[in-house]
């Protein structure tokens, strides 16, 4: 099922912080293929929950379309290099704004996946970025912000 994006860099959906997931319930399930579906209908290549009016833990990402989607609940960047780069941004939910933002450029992010298994995963490049990007949507965290 499409789910409706949530935009706006004033959204308060946007701009609380989320709820760690404390189980993995049918609900919380169904939440993810629907964003899963919904990030892939319109060719983005990550969501966060709030983005979908549900202020939850949860972030999908796919940077590659030929790749299975990557799914996080409760996230937390654990390591970050010192080393930044600067590389222009969208967000699903500021249609036709760009911003140029800077972060490290490789993290290590620990998370639980769909089937309650505790994951890290250390990265750089796009999926690094990526994974920042929603992370800070569950902070309340916009593009708009990193001016
Ligand atoms: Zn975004």
């Amino acid at each position: 099922m499409l789910l409706t994006i949530q935009t706006g860099q004033d959204n308060p959906i946007l701009r609380q912080k989320t709820n760690k997931v404390k189980r993995i319930t049918p609900e919380i399930k169904e939440l993810i293929l629907n964003m899963i579906e919904t990030m892939d209908a319109k060719q983005g290549i990550g969501l966060a929950a709030p983005q979908v009016g549900q202020s939850l833990q949860i972030i999908t990402i796919r940077p590659d379309p030929q790749q299975p989607a990557i799914v996080l609940i409760n996230p937390e960047i654990i390591k970050k290099s010192f080393k930044k780069d600067i590389v222009e941004e969208g967000c699903l939910s500021l249609p036709s704004i760009q911003v140029e933002v800077k972060r490290p450029v490789s993290i290590t992010v620990k998370a639980i996946n769909i089937n309650n298994e505790q994951i890290k995963i250390k990265t750089d490049g796009l999926l690094s970025r990526v994974i920042q990007h929603e992370i800070d949507h569950l902070n309340g965290i916009l593009i708009v912000d990193k001016k």
